[in-house]
């Protein structure tokens, strides 16, 4: 018996001493990384069984290991490197040893950047954004639906499911985008997401430096980049910083014990973004809000770990540069660390000066939001550095408007009254606007399906302030699917996969109504391209009327104006006294909708539920 306990006994240590000397490399992140950025600085991730216990070094002149930070968790090291000024791109060796032993090697790439990276143009009001989920859109390759190591496949028949639609699909139809007349695209999330339920949505990263391979490969992301570029159009990149997947790689061996947001038993976030001003806030709600989780798939980020907060800004600059980005779509803005958010946007700011990041900060009213837009004067000092908000305040205008009746502040008067509280926000013209989203009731939903109603709101959006968006599919009128919920909000593009019976890419695949909708939004959003004057021309509104709300946007050129008629039946004229401070400087016009010219300007008919924009002429 003695014998057999001194063997075992002799196994274990054996065994064990190997397996405590087992050291292996997995992975470095950020990947590889460029020359020439303002920030000379660069902290590596690396992962690796026991990675901990080695020493690195790096040997070449241009690049400093600056410092090593050992973790409490024996496969991560965080390594510190200082990149010259004047280093050229290339690759150099990070190398791993353990008692003198070379144990692991890691070929780091320092590239190039192309030229005027750092200066970049981003989206502004020129722009119309056409916002689309890549998994609802089109399915390019049916050959990446089902792919081993993937935990959800493709099933149509599932409204939470994948779908099959992927950046082939996206970039089969970039011409459909480009002749409809939208300027810039907003894809959500592309980024993996192994998960084993709801993955088609993105929100829940599992790797936050590669696209998801049923949407494609990194490289077709930059394909789809360069094809974007090459007809003129921008790419908006979907981000989230707040939470990742419940199944990202680091969730079973994170870095640190405070990597995660962590509470005793789950629990989840209030989704009430007011706490964070609210002077009244409970200190339990605030706390909840920040740290509570978006979902118990959805894990906590606490980025207010260092090496957490540099990785997230790094990863964005990262994908910046790589995939040569017009701009960012930054998910769940409030329900990070404000104080990190602020550092994120201004790290990002300081290498691209001139980039736009819009962030979803859903509050109700344009003061809930506003504090949010870079340049706030809030009485506690916060600047977010965010350059641009998602106007929801006027979301909910936009539902109501049409479809109340009109009265001191219902009806139409919703829009002039969002309007009228513009003073707060630092730059009304640089938020973005919009109808609905992938994540509330399709707008012809909301309306009853009533097509006057969504042509009045687009109307709106593409000539008031701000910077439009419009979801994919609302120029064909799209309605909510039969299913409630998200999966219904997110149906598949009619004609997006192969066999489809509808094809609404192709006007003989419409009925007669979605081609009118479909003719109305690409005259107008066609028209705005070079519209000076919408972009970022003046604008004055008259307190509605009679359900009769007009406005006027101008400029040393040119003055259009917009004119709606909010009554279910009831024809109205525009009194050309009461807006004689412009009228009277013009003698006819053109209606930009219909091409009619417009000879008197003193008795312009107004059909009911109808928006009319003429362009006025002396
Ligand atoms: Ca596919």
């Amino acid at each position: 018996m003695k014998k057999y306990f001194v063997l075992t006994l002799l196994f274990l240590i054996l065994f064990g001493g190997l397996y405590c000397q087992e050291i292996s490399l997995s992975r470095i992140e950020p990947p590889f990384w460029w020359t020439g950025l303002k920030n000379p600085e660069l902290q590596l991730l690396v992962c690796g069984k026991n990675i901990g216990q080695t020493d690195v070094s790096v040997y070449t002149p241009e690049i400093k290991l600056k410092l090593v930070h050992v973790m409490e968790n024996p496969d991560y090291l965080f390594l510190d490197l200082l990149i010259s000024e004047n280093a050229e791109p290339k690759s150099f060796p990070i190398t791993f040893y353990k008692e003198g032993k070379k144990v692991a090697e890691y070929l780091f790439e320092l590239r190039g950047r192309e030229t005027g990276s750092a200066a970049r143009k981003s989206f502004d009001a020129s722009d119309v954004i056409y916002l689309l989920m890549p998994d609802r859109f089109s399915n390019g390759d049916a050959g990446n639906d089902k792919l081993q190591g993937f935990l959800e496949t493709a099933d149509r028949m599932n409204p939470d499911g994948r779908h099959g639609g992927d950046i082939k699909g996206i970039q089969n139809h970039l011409d459909y985008i480009k002749e409809l007349g939208a300027t810039a695209i907003w894809i959500t999330p592309l980024l993996e997401n192994n998960m084993k339920k709801y993955s088609y949505h993105g929100y829940s990263t599992t790797d936050y430096y590669k696209i998801d391979p049923r949407f494609g490969t990194n490289d077709d992301y930059l394909t789809l980049s360069y094809n974007i570029h090459r007809k003129g159009l921008k790419l908006i990149m979907d981000m989230v910083l707040n939470h990742c997947g419940s199944q990202h790689w680091w969730i079973a061996d994170p870095p640190a014990k405070d990597w995660l947001n962590n509470w005793p038993k789950f629990t989840r976030t209030s989704y009430r973004s007011s706490t964070v001003t609210d002077p009244y806030v409970s200190e339990a709600d605030k706390d909840k809000f920040i740290r509570g989780w978006f979902d118990n798939s959805m894990p906590d980020l606490n980025q207010h770990n260092p090496f957490l907060a540099n990785y997230l800004i790094q990863n964005s600059i990262w994908w910046i540069e790589f995939a040569g980005l017009d701009g960012i779509r930054l998910d769940t803005y409030p329900y990070s660390y404000k104080d990190f958010m602020s550092r994120w946007d201004r790290a990002i700011l300081a290498e691209y000066p001139n980039f736009n990041i819009v962030g979803e900060c859903w509050l109700t009213t344009p003061a809930g939001i506003s504090r949010w837009q870079k340049g706030a004067q809030n009485r506690d000092g916060y600047d977010s550095n965010l350059p641009s908000v998602f106007d929801f305040a006027l979301y909910d205008a936009l539902r109501l408007g049409f479809k109340e009746s009109d009265g001191w502040s219902n009806g139409i008067s919703r829009l002039y009254e969002i309007l009228s509280q513009d003073f707060l926000y630092s730059d009304p013209s640089h938020i973005v606007t919009f109808a609905d989203n992938h994540d509330v009731t399709r707008y012809m939903e909301s309306q009853g399906e009533d097509a006057r109603k969504l042509k009045m709101a687009m109307a709106f959006l593409l000539t008031s302030r701000g910077i439009p968006q419009i979801y994919y599919g609302t120029e064909v009128l799209m309605t909510t699917g039969a299913k409630n919920g998200d999966g219904g909000k997110r149906v598949d593009f009619p004609g997006g996969w192969p066999g489809d019976s509808v094809n609404c890419f192709s006007p003989s695949g419409r009925t007669a109504v979605q081609n009118e909708m479909y003719d109305y939004l690409h005259n107008l959003l066609n028209w705005r391209k070079d519209k000076e004057v919408i972009h970022t021309g003046k604008l004055t509104q008259f307190i509605p009327r009679d359900g009769v709300y007009v406005y006027f946007r101008y400029n040393d050129k040119e003055t259009v104006m917009i004119a709606m008629n909010n009554n279910e039946n009831e024809v109205k004229t525009i009194e050309r006294g009461r807006y004689s401070e412009f009228l009277d400087k013009f003698t006819h016009g053109t209606d930009v909708v219909t091409g009619e010219a417009i000879n008197d300007l003193s008795n312009i008919p107004l059909q009911p539920k109808t928006a009319r924009i003429i362009e006025l002429k002396k």
